[in-house]
């Protein structure tokens, strides 16, 4: 029966609501297939490693359901589709529409990223949050990585890390002299100011370079992560707080082209999604550090120690010189060390009669 007749004749026998409901359902069915999207996001993590990995995981799956499948995001984890370190590129490129990373492996890039990973001393997960959302950091990004083609978004806060994984006591900053420590960003500067040497490595590196002895130490992220690589099997001390990491915000990287040529809808989707992951991972760090740190102690007889005050104040002056000196290596740089400071300044005086005041409290 041809389509008319068929209008004609449901419509004289009463069917014609149910016959448009299905015209409806399958000219959507058809559209949707005409219009999905299939993006591919490169991430610095090794596959589905805790957190990391599967907090990428958890991005591109909410992306794909939120869209009702019409944007379709697919996973590679680090030297599956490109290696962890050329994701920036491969992204900016769009070899890859998306990437799953954090801001400090770009500095080589650009300076200025390094202030929305994380500063030394600088803001907690939660200040952090404060500053790209509602202090002006997230249009600091954003004009960051502009001339890249890329548009950034914040994936995940680690919370404040461990310092690290060292093979002797840190009694004093006579100790950091010579070592040769993996640690990203800003915080690998203070090292070499403190006399070590600081290394760049992707995460799924650190373990065999920490055990053949390439690295004197290092530092990963946090109990429930460091735990998962095994570096208990290669040093012997863990040792806290992570003062140069004190709440790493996790980036997602966006295409600008592909993302300019989404509807409307869909742009807000993957923003959006990108916020739930941000709160989602913090989260759940903050459920799993003390399981697995308690794992690390009981199970594999680590030893917990604090680096000693005067340690951490020295560190402390060093990491203000370097943040100081960023500030006038490029006019962007100069520009977030203002609003970054300004706004640092500000939240500190209210953390400390809130946070700080109960923690103390209770
Ligand atoms: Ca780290």
């Amino acid at each position: 029966m041809k389509r008319r007749n068929f209008i004609k004749t449901a419509a004289s026998s009463g069917l014609l609501a149910s016959a448009s409901l299905l015209s409806g359902a399958a000219q959507s069915q058809t559209s949707s297939k005409r219009t999905q999207i299939k993006w591919k996001m490169v991430t610095t993590w090794p596959k589905n490693f805790p957190v990391l990995g599967t907090g990428a995981n958890n991005l591109a799956q909410l992306i794909t359901e939120m869209s009702g499948g019409r944007l379709k995001v697919k996973v590679y984890g680090a030297k599956e589709l490109v290696p962890a370190f050329e994701v920036f590129d491969s992204v900016s490129r769009g070899t890859a529409q998306m990437g799953h990373g954090a801001a400090y492996y770009w500095k080589g890039k650009t300076e200025a990223a390094q202030f929305f990973s994380t500063v030394p001393f600088g803001l907690t997960a939660q200040e952090m949050n404060g500053w790209l959302y509602h202090g002006g950091g997230m249009e600091l990004w954003q004009e960051t990585y502009k001339p890249f083609g890329l548009i950034p978004a914040a994936a995940g806060n680690t919370g404040v890390q461990m310092a690290g994984w060292f093979n002797k006591e840190i009694k004093s900053m006579a100790d950091l002299k010579g070592l040769k420590m993996r640690i990203p960003g800003l915080g690998g500067e203070v090292l070499k100011r403190a006399g070590g040497t600081p290394v760049s490595l992707p995460g799924g590196e650190i373990f065999i370079s920490l055990k053949t002895g390439a690295i004197d130490a290092t530092e990963w992220v946090g109990p429930y992560n460091d735990l998962a690589f095994g570096l208990h099997k290669a040093a012997k001390y863990y040792y806290y707080p992570g003062w140069h990491e004190p709440g790493s915000t996790l980036e997602a990287l966006i295409n600008k082209q592909a993302m300019d040529a989404l509807p409307a809808d869909l742009q807000s989707i993957v923003l959006n999604a990108c916020k739930v992951v941000n709160q989602d991972i913090t989260a759940e760090y903050t459920a799993r550090n003390q399981l697995a740190l308690d794992t690390l102690v009981k199970k594999h007889k680590v030893n917990v120690l604090k680096l000693p005050d005067d340690v951490l104040s020295t560190l402390q002056r060093l990491s203000d010189e370097v943040v100081n000196e960023l500030a006038t290596k490029d006019s962007m740089s100069k520009k977030i060390f203002s609003s970054f400071e300004n706004y640092r300044h500000q939240v500190k005086k209210w953390t400390d009669i809130s946070e700080l005041a109960y923690l103390q409290a209770r």
